[in-house]
């Protein structure tokens, strides 16, 4: 059976969402609504960027019982940060568990609020849901809100995790996974730093670049992956890339490509992209803009394309950051990357291993 057929092509959606510049405000009511007693309570995971926001944070108008914690998003989860939350829930709460999980922010944020969701109500560890369909129960009613678009954690079945023991990067691959209902909310993103609006918009563009040149193809990804391309080439390639119909239509474009991947697979970038993550600690984005410069032999038009973005934003991208490394680096970065099956299947077929050779692997590192 090949390593692809995993069942994805049954496409679970956000079962609602809303959009549109103030549309945070609609929050507040819709978690009162699922509240049905004195002890119904809401769990907060809130990006620490926004701790000193006041005009937010009273716009969510949390009560006393409820749980607010605000996620230091410098560090992508790991399964032992996402253990201890739900440890620290159980006892604070007396096994009462909340009525809804709300997680606004970035990728790291929200997915730090699926996992939980989903593990509240799952026997184990985060580590034991690692991998596709694992996932046994229902999590908790979750509700997901981006302040920063492009990872499409918003719209995917999915919630990145690494597991710093065995240096896993893996999610909880999941119908559960997937948010109840999404806030599209364009105002959110209004204050993001130039670097990291067009690093984590990329990742969308690159979700879709992967998506569109693998094997694992159906009509409905190919839909959803064409339109969010469109839309990033309208916003990568203009003069103002944060004016506020772009900033909107990337929230739009973050969510198709999430809906994209979620009905496919990526290619030969995320798994590159995870081998510097696991291995120099370099943020997914960013992560994934920098391998985007030694993929000239695999996605040659997406590469100028992209050559091109950075040159239209004045992005400048750090250079070198794999050029000298120990040999033990070097091995720890080609087995994190080629451990990715399905991805590489995807975009090289079964015998990718021959294609990406560990001599070859890791030259491309170096080339970065
Ligand atoms: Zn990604």
């Amino acid at each position: 059976m090949s390593p692809l057929n995993t069942g994805i092509s049954n496409c679970r959606n956000v079962a609602s969402y809303s959009f549109g510049a103030g549309t945070l405000s609609t929050l507040p009511g819709h978690v009162e609504s699922l509240k049905k007693d004195a002890n119904s309570y809401v769990i907060y995971y809130i990006d620490c960027y926004f701790q000193g926001s006041s005009a937010l944070l009273n716009g969510l108008a949390l009560n006393p019982e409820d749980l607010c914690h605000f996620v230091d998003s410098s560090n992508e989860p790991t399964t032992s940060l996402v253990d201890e939350y739900v440890k620290s829930i159980r006892s604070a709460k007396n096994e009462i568990l909340p009525v809804a999980i709300i997680g606004l922010g970035g990728g790291v944020t929200m997915d730090i609020a699926k996992a939980v969701s989903n593990l509240l109500n799952n026997p184990g560890t985060a580590s034991d849901y690692q991998g596709w369909d694992l996932v046994k129960f229902p999590g908790i009613y979750k509700i997901g809100i981006p302040t920063i678009s492009g990872t499409g954690c918003e719209a995917t079945r999915t919630c990145v995790m690494t597991n710093l023991e065995t240096g896993l990067k893996l999610g909880m691959n999941s119908d559960f996974t997937v948010f109840d209902r999404i806030i599209l909310d364009p105002d959110l993103s209004a204050t993001v730093p130039t670097d990291q609006y067009f690093y984590t918009g990329m990742d969308a563009y690159i979700h879709c670049i992967e998506s569109m040149n693998g094997s694992y193809r159906n009509a409905i990804g190919d839909a959803f992956s064409q339109q969010a391309l469109a839309l990033c080439r309208g916003i990568f390639l203009s003069e103002d890339m944060q004016s506020d119909d772009n900033r909107a239509s990337l929230m739009v474009a973050s969510y198709l490509g999430g809906c994209a991947i979620a009905s496919s697979y990526v290619g030969v970038i995320h798994p590159f992209s995870a081998g510097l993550s696991v291995v120099l600690g370099t943020h997914h984005c960013i992560a994934n803009c920098i391998v985007m410069m030694a993929m000239k032999d695999f996605y040659p038009q997406a590469y100028q394309e992209f050559i091109e973005m950075l040159e239209k934003q004045e992005i400048r991208l750090p250079s070198g950051i794999a050029s000298n490394l120990s040999d033990a680096q070097y091995e720890a970065l080609y087995n994190s990357t080629i451990i990715h099956e399905k991805p590489l299947t995807n975009a090289l077929g079964d015998d990718f291993s021959k294609i990406l050779t560990k001599d070859r692997v890791i030259r491309m590192f170096q080339d970065m």
